[in-house]
């Protein structure tokens, strides 16, 4: 069965999408850790991050930088943590998190955002890639 990632890429359910291309698909988490929490994934559905073949992963890797550079221009932060867990969907994905203290990264630690502060965030950081 499709996992839940797949569905989004493929537009089966809705996303605030800040970009795509032909192998990568990059999107705001909906129970963000803060403002701008976004994902990064691979179009090609493989559970666990070293599975990936070397091509896909390098290429995520490039992808999740090229959006972590547009993330840090879009939100008021001292840096962007990476985070790579799958514990919940088993859909490889990237969590860029914009952060200034070490609890940021905290996934106990979640903040609440109306759908539009959610496209508010979205287009802004589509503004800067
Ligand atoms: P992990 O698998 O790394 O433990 O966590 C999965 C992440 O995906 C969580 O941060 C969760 O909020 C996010 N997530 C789960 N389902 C959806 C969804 O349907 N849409 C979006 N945008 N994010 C999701």
């Amino acid at each position: 069965m499709a996992s839940i990632f797949t569905k989004i890429i493929l537009g089966e359910i809705p996303s605030y999408k800040i970009y795509e291309d032909e192998k990568y698909y990059a999107f705001l988490d909906i129970n963000p850790n803060a403002l701008g929490h976004t994902l990064c994934i691979p179009k090609k559905e493989v559970d666990k991050l070293f599975d990936l073949d070397d091509e896909t992963y390098k290429g995520l890797m490039i992808f999740s930088k090229k959006i972590a550079e547009a993330l840090k221009k879009a939100v008021d932060c001292q840096r962007i943590g990476v985070s790579v867990i799958g514990l919940e969907v088993p859909h490889v994905h990237v969590h860029l998190i914009p952060i200034n203290k070490m609890d940021d990264m905290s996934f106990n630690s979640k903040i609440k955002l109306s759908d539009d502060e959610f496209v508010d965030i979205m287009k802004k950081i589509k503004s800067y890639l």
